[in-house]
């Protein structure tokens, strides 16, 4: 598939498109074909200082928070309304920047950001708290619930306009002003995004949208002294950096970081559901995916037949041309990952590891360049060896056998990672203790994978803190004001002798 069009997309400040002070440019490249998809404005702090500045002054004469309830509705759901509209032109954008299949990109993805941003159209209406009363008596409290200003935003590559709109989301509905750094390998759809946020009616200065290297761009916003709170979507090193950053001026973090979802696969489960749950979950976006199935833990009376079923499905994967309607497995983000990814395997099978499917680099027909790697299955790992233990961000699922649930739940929870896991069986009991036990912000019976723009997303441990999607999220993205109003008007108090005069007689 050739490239037709190699545009300049500049990045999004104060409503219009802005190239950096720097006037340096960085190239999007497509990691199927290495061809130009566009250039970027490689933007540096002083472009963050300056996108800042425009969306405090936004938020300061409130041209967004401050407009009625019915007219913010109407504008986020135009936005849900313009992405559904365009979905053909941004899935093809996407899957030209990831190379992942553009059957995903358009039928999973932006069929979903579109209900994300109308669930959160739905929050603005919805601002909770506790009920005014007179709790000491002499004074009405009541709650306000307010946004928190201007919110710095960093996304990943995985899921560009994805993961960007779960971030703006809840930031503009809570009525925030917003700076986002999209990653310098998929910042296209985030600025198409801001523009169409700005066809919706979102005022110019709300949603700025900067580009740019993560270690400064990202940094400054991270440090920056007029930023409320700084979200980041990202690999947990990442996520520390950030907090670490954000502690000159103690902002709010949010930190939506790395996985490593184990599978467990019971001795009572249905194989067939549980292989093909394994084949979708692992296999995900090129399993480059936080919530992807990593680690599949089978009953050992299961195991042989688990390992060759899924190892079919895995080796049925049609790995080719992204835009091929009937590919499954487009390329990884780069053949960086991909040495990455080949990297954990090689030293899997130097430790002893057994390869069922894949484990190598397919030959694609016409994309010499492109970066590839076959579904892989690697059993018989040792529980603390590396592949079980860190994120490989690709298409590999580590298969271990398990002798008892105690013994599964605890090699589940045995990682640095919290963000989800799945369990498969038709037992009830067994799926209630696990649900109660594994440690992970997500657990899934018999399915993997599923989110819901009602329910949070979130990690426990290293996978971050905070939550996407959800009125959890919305509620993140404001802060909570208790106001007293004094009921009596009268000078003296009762309690006032406790720091200055007498304790009143009679
Ligand atoms: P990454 O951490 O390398 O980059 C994420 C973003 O952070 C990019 O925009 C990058 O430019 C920026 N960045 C990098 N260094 C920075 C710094 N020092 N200061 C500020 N910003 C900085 O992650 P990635 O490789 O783009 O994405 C993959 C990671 O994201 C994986 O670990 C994956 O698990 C995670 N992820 C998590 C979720 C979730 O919901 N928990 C969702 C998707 C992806």
């Amino acid at each position: 598939m050739a490239v037709e069009i190699a545009t300049d997309y500049r990045m999004f400040i104060d409503g219009a498109p802005a190239e950096s002070e720097g006037g340096a440019w960085f190239d999007v490249r497509s990691p199927a074909t290495g061809e130009l998809v566009g250039r970027v404005p490689a933007g540096t702090p002083a472009d963050v200082d300056r996108a800042v500045v425009v969306a405090r002054a936004a938020f300061r004469d409130g041209r967004w928070r401050s407009m009625g309830m019915p007219d913010r509705v109407a504008i986020m759901n135009r936005l849900g309304d313009l992405i559904d509209e365009r979905a053909d032109e941004l899935a093809r954008l996407e899957t030209l920047q990831t190379g992942t299949a553009y059957k995903l990109r358009r039928d999973s993805d932006f069929a979903f950001a579109s209900d994300n941003l109308r669930f959160f159209a739905t929050q603005i209406r919805h601002l909770e708290g506790k009920a005014a009363a007179e709790y000491s008596g002499n004074h009405t409290s009541m709650i306000r619930r307010e946004p928190l200003g201007v919110v710095g935003q960093v996304a990943p590559w995985n899921y560009p306009m994805w993961m960007a709109i779960w971030k703006i989301g809840p930031a503009l509905a809570a009525g925030n002003s917003i700076v986002l750094k999209p990653a310098s390998a998929t910042p296209i759809t985030t600025i198409r995004l801001a523009e169409l946020a700005l066809e919706a009616g979102v005022p110019a200065g709300v949603f700025n949208v900067v580009t740019g290297p993560g270690n400064t761009v990202g940094a400054r916003l991270a440090a920056h002294e007029d930023v409320d709170l700084i979200s980041l979507t990202g690999d947990t090193a990442t996520g520390k950096q950030i907090q670490a950053l954000a502690a000159g001026n103690l902002k709010r973090v949010h930190l939506e970081l790395g996985g490593k979802a184990p599978f467990i696969v019971c001795a009572d489960a249905d194989l067939e559901a549980a292989a093909r749950g394994a084949t979708a979950g692992a296999l995900i976006n090129g399993g480059q995916d936080c919530t992807a199935a990593t680690r599949a833990y089978v009953h050992r009376s299961l195991y042989g037949a688990f390992l060759a079923r899924t190892a079919e499905l895995f080796d049925a994967v049609r790995v080719g041309d992204p835009f091929d309607p009937s590919t499954d497995l487009g390329t990884l983000i780069s053949k960086g990952q991909v040495d990455r990814v080949e990297g954990f395997v090689q030293r899997a099978v130097a430790a002893g590891g057994r390869v069922v499917a894949g484990g190598l680099r397919p030959d694609v027909p016409g994309f010499p360049d492109g970066a590839f790697y076959r579904p892989t299955i690697v059993a018989d790992v040792a529980q603390d060896s590396e592949i079980v233990q860190d994120e490989v961000f690709g298409p590999v699922l580590a298969v271990l056998p398990f002798d008892t649930i105690e013994e599964a739940l605890e090699k589940a929870n045995d990682t640095r990672y919290g963000l989800a896991a799945s369990i498969w069986t038709r037992d009830v009991f067994t799926a209630m203790e696990a649900a109660r036990t594994l440690d992970f912000g997500h657990v899934q019976v018999n399915d993997h994978l599923m989110v819901t723009s009602e329910m949070p997303h979130g990690g426990f441990k290293q996978s971050g803190s905070g939550k996407d999607m959800s009125s959890y999220s919305f509620e993140e993205y404001t802060r909570v004001k208790h106001v007293m109003i004094e009921l009596t008007g009268e000078p003296e108090k009762d309690w006032h002798y406790t720091i200055f005069g007498d304790k009143p007689t009679g």
